[in-house]
């Protein structure tokens, strides 16, 4: 498969899955928490099918689009290990959903990075709060959900906090 190829699948991937999210996420409620603001597309979908929904996105550097940048009180700058442990004052309550888009396409580092994140999204999240990542999250508290028949497995994870 072509990087193009690889581009478009998880593009598409990631299109199908947060609308996914939104239809069976139910009466969960809480703010979304993006992890990995990066260009902002993700983001913006996120706000265009959750209207009305707060939305935090954390990223270490500010490189999105200019029409897709969060107010300063949501937009939470720094290293994600240093900073989501400490968001809960700012982010009012737990999450209903955490979409983690962090890869690196290194696969030792995506798995190092998922060995920290993992414990940490479950700390901001409600039970029943979904989470789509990009990268594995392995934890006893988190279900792993089916995915929709278009997505192959393996290129993106869901899970329900238990
Ligand atoms: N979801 C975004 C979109 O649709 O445009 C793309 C996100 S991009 C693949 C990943 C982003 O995560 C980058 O902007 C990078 O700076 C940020 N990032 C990766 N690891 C991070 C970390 N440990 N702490 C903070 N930001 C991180």
């Amino acid at each position: 498969m072509s990087r193009l190829e690889s581009f478009i699948n998880r593009m598409t991937a990631q299109k199908i899955l947060l609308e996914h999210v939104a239809e069976v996420i139910g009466d969960v409620t809480g703010p979304i928490l993006e992890l990995g603001l990066g260009n902002g597309r993700t983001y913006d979908h996120l706000r265009q099918i959750f209207p009305g929904c707060e939305i935090f996105a954390f990223d270490r550097v500010l490189v999105a689009h200019p029409a897709c940048i969060p107010d300063a009180h949501h937009m939470i700058f720094g290293e994600i290990r240093e900073t989501l442990a400490f968001c809960a004052p700012r982010i009012g309550g737990p999450a209903a959903f955490v979409h983690c888009d962090l890869g690196s396409g290194d696969p030792t580092m995506d798995l190092a990075t998922g060995a920290w994140l993992a414990p940490m999204i479950v700390q901001v999240l409600q039970p029943g709060g979904h989470v789509l990542s990009g990268l594995e999250l392995g934890h006893d508290s988190l279900e792993t959900l089916a995915l929709p028949p278009q997505i192959r497995p393996g290129r993106y994870f869901h899970y329900r906090k238990t």
